[in-house]
C-alpha cells in the first residue's frame, strides 16, 4: 500500500514548517508508534480476492464494503439494506457486514448498537475463528473501554489478538491492547503491545482510538510515591478541559504512548491577563489556531499556564501532542510520550515570567514527574529538544524561560534557585 502520509503538527507556538516524509522510506521500528489520519482503507479491508475469472451468466459477487464517500450513518443504512437482502444461509456475508457496521457504530459514538452488531457478527459466525472474529472483538473492546471495564475490555482485545490475522488486525488489536495496558498503569506491557503493532497509519484503529478518547479520555494518573518530601500527593489545582469548553478532537493524532520527559514552550505572543476568564478564552482561541491554521488534531500542549499561575488542562494526557515534533528524517518522534507545556507570554526579550508563573509551572512538573516517574534529567526547553533531534533552530522557550528549565533540570523543579528567582525583573 502506498503508504505516503503528511506529518502535521511540529510546533505550536513557534513557528515552523510542516513537512511531508514517506513511511516507507522509514525503518519499520520508528513507524511503529506513528498514526495518522487519513483515507478509509474499509473498502480493501472487507473485499475478498479471488481471481479466479467470472464467466458471463454466473451472479455478481455480492459487495460487503459500503460506498466509502457515503456519511458513516449512511454506510450503516447501506449496510442494513445489504443485510435485509441477504440470503437465510449467508452466514458468513452476514458476519463481515454485521462487523463493519459495529465499527461504523463506534465511530459515530454509539456503543450501545456497536456492541450488539459486533456480538450478532459473532453469532453469525458460529465457531469460526479469524479476521472477522478479530475485528468484532476488538470493537466488544473498544466499547468496554468506554464504558470503563477494564477486565472484560482486557478480554475482549485479548481475543482479538488471537483471532487476528492481517496486518490490520495485528495492528489494531495490539493497539487497543496497548490502552487497556496504559489505563491500566502498566507501562512496559503497553510498550511491548505497541512494538507488536505492523503499522501505525491503520484507520480502523484509529477510528476505535479516537472514539474512546472522545468518550472516555483516560483518567488523571494516580499519584505515585515520590521521594521529595515537596511533593504534595494530589498535585497543584488544574482547570479541567470540560471548563474551557473546546471543540472536539480530530482525527489525525496517536495515542501518548509511555510518558519519559517534559518539554517546555512559551506562547511567543505578548499576554498580560490576570483573569482565570481571560485564560479560558485563551485556550479557546489556541485551540482554533492550532486545528484551523495548523491543522492539528486539538490544542497542541498538555497543559497551558497564565501570568497569574493558573493551570489549564490542554490536549488529553492520552494522547501525543502537537508541540516538539512529530518525526525527523531518521524517523524519530520528538511528540513520543513527551508532556508539553507553554507558559502564555513572549519569553523572549518581551517579558519575564511572573513569580507566580514560575512557582505553578515548578508545581506542574515536580507533579508530573512524580505521578510518571519522569527523570528529573528529561525536562526540556524546546530548543534543547529541536538540537537532540537535528530538527533546526527556534528560540523557544526563549532567552527569559529558557534558564528556568534549564534550573528545573540541574537542580529540580523545587529548587526555586537564585539563578532562576534572579532572572526576574
Ligand atoms: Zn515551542
Amino acid at each position: 500500500m502506498g503508504a505516503r502520509a503528511r506529518f502535521l503538527g511540529l510546533a505550536a507556538g513557534c513557528s515552523l514548517v510542516a513537512s511531508t516524509f514517506s513511511l516507507s522510506a522509514l525503518p519499520t521500528s520508528a513507524i511503529s508508534t506513528i498514526v495518522l489520519g487519513g483515507t478509509t482503507l474499509s473498502a480493501l479491508l472487507v473485499s475478498g480476492c479471488s481471481s479466479a475469472p467470472r464467466t458471463a451468466n454466473a451472479p455478481e459477487p455480492r459487495r460487503l464494503d459500503p460506498p466509502g464517500n457515503l456519511s458513516s450513518w449512511d454506510q450503516l443504512s447501506w449496510i442494513e439494506r445489504q443485510i435485509d437482502g441477504l440470503p437465510a444461509n449467508a452466514d458468513a456475508d452476514r458476519a463481515t457486514l454485521k462487523v463493519r457496521a459495529a465499527e461504523l457504530y463506534v465511530e459515530v459514538q454509539r456503543p450501545d448498537k456497536a456492541g450488539v452488531s459486533a456480538r450478532e457478527a459473532i453469532f453469525a459466525l458460529g465457531r469460526e475463528k479469524g479476521s472477522i472474529a478479530s475485528r468484532a472483538h476488538a470493537v466488544l473492546g473498544a466499547v468496554s473501554l468506554i464504558r470503563g471495564d477494564a477486565a472484560t475490555a482486557r478480554s475482549e482485545v485479548d481475543r482479538a489478538v488471537s483471532f487476528a490475522e492481517s496486518d490490520s488486525d495485528v495492528t489494531t488489536a495490539y493497539g487497543l491492547k496497548a490502552i487497556v495496558a496504559e489505563r491500566g498503569g502498566n507501562a512496559s506491557e503497553a510498550a511491548a503491545a505497541r512494538s507488536r503493532m505492523r503499522s501505525s497509519t491503520d484507520p480502523r484503529l484509529q477510528d476505535l482510538v479516537n472514539a474512546i478518547m472522545a468518550a472516555a479520555p483516560a483518567p488523571r494518573p494516580a499519584p505515585v510515591a515520590v521521594a521529595s518530601p515537596t511533593q504534595g500527593s494530589s498535585g497543584p489545582k488544574i482547570i479541567t478541559r470540560a471548563e474551557w469548553n473546546p471543540a472536539p478532537i480530530g482525527k489525525n493524532v496517536d495515542p501518548m504512548g509511555p510518558i519519559s520527559r517534559i518539554t517546555i514552550h512559551h506562547e511567543a505572543a505578548e499576554y498580560y491577563g490576570t483573569t482565570k476568564a481571560e485564560g479560558l478564552k485563551k485556550m479557546r482561541d489556541i485551540q482554533r489556531f492550532h486545528q484551523r491554521d495548523r491543522g492539528y488534531a486539538d490544542i497542541g500542549y498538555h497543559y497551558i499556564v497564565d501570568r497569574v499561575g493558573n493551570i489549564f488542562e490542554g490536549r488529553p494526557i492520552s494522547l501525543q501532542g502537537a508541540h516538539a515534533g512529530n518525526i525527523n528524517k531518521k524517523g524519530q518522534i520528538p511528540n513520543a510520550g513527551n508532556i508539553g507545556i507553554s507558559l502564555l507570554g513572549d519569553y523572549e526579550k518581551k517579558q519575564t515570567p511572573t513569580a507566580p508563573q514560575e512557582r505553578a509551572l515548578r508545581e506542574l512538573v515536580s507533579w508530573l514527574q512524580g505521578s510518571y516517574r519522569i527523570p528529573q534529567q528529561n525536562v526540556f526547553t524546546h530548543a534543547e529538544i529541536r538540537n537532540m533531534y537535528d530538527l533546526g533552530g527556534t528560540a523557544c522557550p526563549g532567552c527569559n524561560l529558557a534558564p528556568i528549565v534549564i534550573d528545573i533540570r540541574k537542580h529540580g523543579p523545587n529548587s526555586n534557585r537564585p539563578a532562576a528567582a534572579g532572572l526576574r525583573r
